[in-house]
């Protein structure tokens, strides 16, 4: 991190917001919702001068980015602009998971322009401040804030910066934080093109893994991804270079006349070895990045997202002590790192050398089973999350469920109590005893009844809890072991001190 920035706009006068985010991508406006929620001053950098993606990134959801989205009451937007389908696979598996415990019990196939625009409109809404068309181009950690320049000239402050700046990111190089993992050994070439004659469509595999081609709605103009063995290649991919994978995979380059966009990646596994560095923290493919094989990057962003806006806004709210951000990391590393070995497993499952396929046909095997079909379900769909929370109820650090609760001889639903990401208290007793007012403002109290069954997705049911204190985030705090005993320690912990 440089200690001094260039003064070039000297002049000008700084503007400071309490969160700056670097990156207008899935996990940037993500982040800045769930601030703006907290009623936390964000602004976000973003080079791109409209929410446009180039060539192919993330084709949908998983269910748990469904129900995040669900939380804050805003589900039906996105639903409304893509198409339920059971998207969740392993091993070239299709995983079913339409009878795990949860109301979104499919993925959403939405491609990432759309998901970004709707989040874009939403952030926009929620007030947030987006500077366009310029880039964090350096910043300095003071101790008590962060200065950042952007590429313009102009110089901004912050109680703390975010980068969310995608796998290549600035902030993370800047702050000095070491990108470590595995090499690549396969390169996906990915292109948008025109054929002169019709292409054989659809999805096959090569030795390396997957080769596709679809349609793009206009006759002849297809999108192709093909893999070849990593050995060095530029990340440009040439017309040419494209023509000769074309004529190793099917025989002929169907004609190929021109690309609108080609592009290249590898099956590079890497994860920031801190995600925090003083005033300056790390999430999204910032934080880790790997193959798109299983389609996790984009949820895994989100979800670095949920985990940490609240846990900021505490803190920038003077509510509880700068430790909690290191419960970020202390969470979400393991959660993206179990993401990446899944990656890297199904990088190698995709390969069609004798040794892969026939590890892929014993995985088939399992797959076709129930349990493990419901376990790979919930673990593909982000459903299975589990934060190391201590407590031995099996729900402490997971989901909690989104069930119907009764009261007042009304029906709601939990999730409603956490659109305004704040925590709650759900206590589910026939004679409530619990009392929160020192932290009323903070956490919402409910008393209500619920008589059903409690299941998770992947775990099966679970003993029916008392009560639940449920973090911002959704993940569940503290569970009542019958006599309301570590209830105020798990208050203190996640939401500071009584008042
Ligand atoms: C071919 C392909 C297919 C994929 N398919 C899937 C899929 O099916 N499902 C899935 O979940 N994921 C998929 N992914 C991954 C997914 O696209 C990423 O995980 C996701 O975009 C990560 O979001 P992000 O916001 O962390 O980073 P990005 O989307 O990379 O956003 C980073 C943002 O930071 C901005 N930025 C860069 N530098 C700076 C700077 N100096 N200052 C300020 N801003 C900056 C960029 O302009 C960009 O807007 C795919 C990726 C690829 C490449």
């Amino acid at each position: 991190m440089s200690e001094t920035l260039d003064r070039g706009a000297a002049s000008a006068p700084i503007q400071t917001h309490e969160i700056i985010i670097a990156g207008a991508g899935p996990t940037g406006l993500a982040l800045a919702a769930e601030l703006a929620l907290a009623r936390v001053d964000v602004a976000i950098v973003e080079p791109r001068a409209a929410q446009v993606v180039e060539g192919l990134r993330a084709g949908g959801l998983h269910a748990r980015t469904i129900e995040i989205l669900d939380q804050r009451g805003v589900a039906e937007r996105f639903i409304a602009k893509g198409k339920r389908a059971q998207i969740a696979g392993f091993a070239r598996v299709a995983l079913d998971i339409s009878d795990l415990p949860t109301r979104h019990n499919y993925g959403l196939v939405l491609g990432q322009e759309a998901f970004e625009q709707e989040m874009l409109a939403w952030v926009r809404e929620l007030g947030v401040v987006v500077y366009r068309a310029v880039a964090v181009q350096d910043f300095v950690d003071r101790g008590d804030e962060v200065e950042v320049a952007l590429s313009d000239g102009r110089r901004c402050a912050a109680r703390y910066l975010v980068g969310c700046d995608g796998g290549r990111s600035f902030v993370r190089k800047r702050a000095g934080v070491d990108f470590v993992g595995t090499d690549p050994q396969t390169s996906f070439a990915l292109a948008e093109v025109e054929f002169g004659r019709e292409p054989r469509w659809g999805l096959g595999y090569g030795p390396f893994g997957v080769r596709a081609i679809g349609p793009m709605g206009e006759p002849r103009r297809a999108r192709v991804v093909l893999t070849e063995r990593y050995e060095g290649q530029p990340r440009a991919l040439s017309l040419d270079e494209l023509r000769a994978l074309l004529i190793d995979a099917y025989g002929e380059d169907f004609g190929l006349v021109r690309a609108s966009w080609l592009s290249r990646f590898t099956d590079a596994t890497r994860q920031a070895t801190t995600y925090r560095r003083g005033r300056v923290l790390l999430a999204g493919d910032a934080a880790h990045a790997h193959s798109p094989v299983g389609g996790k990057g984009l949820d895994t962003g989100v979800q670095d997202a949920v985990n940490l806006g609240w846990k900021l806004a505490a803190v920038v709210r003077g509510e509880v002590d700068s430790a909690l951000l290191d419960s970020y990391e202390a969470e979400r590393h393991p959660a993206a790192a179990d993401v990446l070995r899944s990656t890297l497993a199904q990088v190698a499952l995709d390969r069609d050398d004798p040794r892969c396929a026939a590890m892929r046909e014993a995985m088939v095997e399992l797959l076709r089973m129930d349990e493990p079909r419901r376990r790979y379900g919930a673990k593909m769909s982000g459903l299975d999350v589990r934060y190391e929370l201590g407590g031995r109820h099996p729900l402490v650090g997971r989901r909690v469920p989104d069930l119907d609760l009764r009261a007042n001889d009304q029906v709601f639903r939990v999730y409603t109590w956490l659109r305004d990401a704040r925590g709650v208290l759900l206590e589910l007793a026939d004679a409530p005893t619990l009392n929160i007012a020192p932290w009323t403002g903070r956490i919402h109290h409910v008393r209500a009844r619920y008589d059903g069954a409690w299941a998770l997705p992947g775990v099966g049911s679970v003993e029916a809890p008392s009560a639940v204190l449920v973090r911002p985030d959704g993940h569940v705090a503290w569970v009542d072991d019958g006599a309301g005993e570590g209830l105020t320690d798990a208050l203190v912990r996640w939401f500071g001190a009584a008042r």
